[in-house]
């Protein structure tokens, strides 16, 4: 059963007459389990739909509707799919206490992986999981690979009852589902043979694996250091050797790279980034592969569209691991806007300096580094530091910080978007 959140008014829903607290029972006879349920049963323009008013009224609607018409039915939010594993290096036993409640949820969850990109283990499905991926044709999905040997992925994961998976990804590959993969390299576990080992093995189920990346394991100052680290320089270079073999091959063979490191695998190695044509469509740009040479692509395409800034001093406030990288960036940006731009590298005060990402910069780290530079006429913040309710993962509000600043603040995703928009409208939160 899944429950109606909202009715867009004037929608086909609201002449139906469904409403907020409405219960989604059946769709042609097919109970509802969930917003997938409700997505794809509903792609026909003419159902049935079985419904319970909250009222407690149940009613049955023939719909039939124009092609395309959408309903207008916003559902509440999924019961989110928790987690079975107890990875060591996992991110969200590296928090600190008194952050917001999700951010301690552990997801895996191969609905999200369809619809958002979230990698999913694949370990907690039942054979009604797998046959709605294959029904439903959930693909690509994101899969947490790690490693193919099995006992070393079921102790990376802490899962004695991990089932083996390349077996899973075969089977799902027969029937037509494809993966993006990724391994968090965890120095000593999963590198060196292992590693390449995995990388055969993904390689082996042909078009199935659309793409692998290789991301050094993350932790805080709260993960359990005891039994993960870091991988040293050194492991990184190694890392990235056994990874060019595969990619050279894949190149004559498939035409694309096909297994990528992260962009944090190369700044641990102290090598360049590949050039953006490497990355292809970017598809694992979110795992922070490729994320450098995706903003300068983007910035390079916006760069006739961006404002005048002349005489203008503008600060790009950035975690540690983009900073480095910023250079080449601001080059493009002074070039295009006449501004003069500052990059500012915050350490992250929350997680501790070992945590690089901007996005996981709390409103603390900006406040302390912003509230004493009145020689800086804007600020640029990384977007990804807020949530949809612009947050600070410290719960600090983008509109309280930007009032307890001397300058205005812009979010911004690749500066492009922030700095069209300055041009036109002046600067604001
Ligand atoms: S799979 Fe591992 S890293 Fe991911 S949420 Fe579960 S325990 Fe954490």
């Amino acid at each position: 059963m899944i429950r109606v959140q909202s009715v867009a008014p004037h929608s086909l829903g609201a002449e139906l007459g469904l409403v907020a607290g409405t219960q989604l029972l059946a769709v042609n006879g097919r109970p509802l389990e969930d917003f997938l349920d409700w997505e794809f049963l509903t792609a026909e323009d003419a159902f049935l739909l079985r419904a319970t008013l909250p009222t407690g009224e149940e009613i049955e609607y023939d719909i039939e509707r124009p092609e395309g018409l959408p309903l207008g039915v916003t559902l509440e939010p999924p019961r989110i799919r928790r987690c079975a594993n107890h990875c060591d290096f996992c991110f969200v036993d590296g928090n600190p206490q008194g952050l917001r409640e999700v951010l301690y949820i552990r997801d895996d969850d191969y609905r999200l992986s369809f619809r958002y990109g979230n990698f999913a283990t694949l370990t907690n499905l039942k054979p009604w999981d797998e046959a709605r991926i294959v029904e439903y044709r959930l693909s690509p999905l994101y899969v947490s690979v790690h490693a193919s040997d099995p006992v070393i992925r079921r102790w990376l994961l802490r899962n004695p009852e991990a089932p083996a998976i390349i077996p899973q990804l075969r089977a799902f590959g027969a029937q037509g589902i494809e993966f993006h993969a990724q391994v968090v390299l965890v120095p000593g576990v999963n590198d060196g043979t292992t590693l390449g080992r995995t990388l055969a093995d993904l390689w082996s189920l042909g078009q199935a694996i659309l793409s692998v990346a290789i991301v050094p394991v993350a932790l805080t100052e709260y993960s359990k250091h005891q039994s993960v680290r870091q991988p040293t320089r050194e492991e990184c270079r190694a890392a990235l050797a056994l990874l060019s073999d595969f990619a050279t091959r894949a190149v004559a063979e498939r035409g694309h790279p096909w297994c990528f490191g992260a962009d944090e695998l190369y700044l641990r190695a102290d090598e360049p980034l590949p050039q953006a044509e490497w990355y292809g469509d970017f598809e694992q740009r979110e795992n922070g592969v490729g994320a450098v040479r995706y903003l300068q692509t983007r910035i390079t395409a916006a760069v006739d569209g961006l404002a005048d800034l002349r005489g203008r001093r503008i600060a790009i406030a950035t975690g540690t691991a983009m900073a480095p990288l910023m250079p080449q960036v601001v080059v493009d940006l002074e070039r295009a806007t006449g501004a003069t731009f500052e990059v500012l590298a915050l350490e992250n005060p929350l997680y501790g300096s070992a945590v690089t990402s901007a996005g996981l910069l709390p409103g603390a780290a900006f406040l302390a580094a912003l509230r004493g530079r009145s020689d800086v006429d804007l600020a640029l913040l990384p977007a990804e530091a807020v949530n949809d309710d612009l947050r600070f993962l410290d719960d600090l509000e983008a509109e309280a910080l930007a009032t307890r600043l001397p300058m205005p603040i812009r979010f911004s995703y690749d500066f492009a978007d922030a700095l069209a928009e300055t041009g036109q409208s002046e600067s604001q939160t």
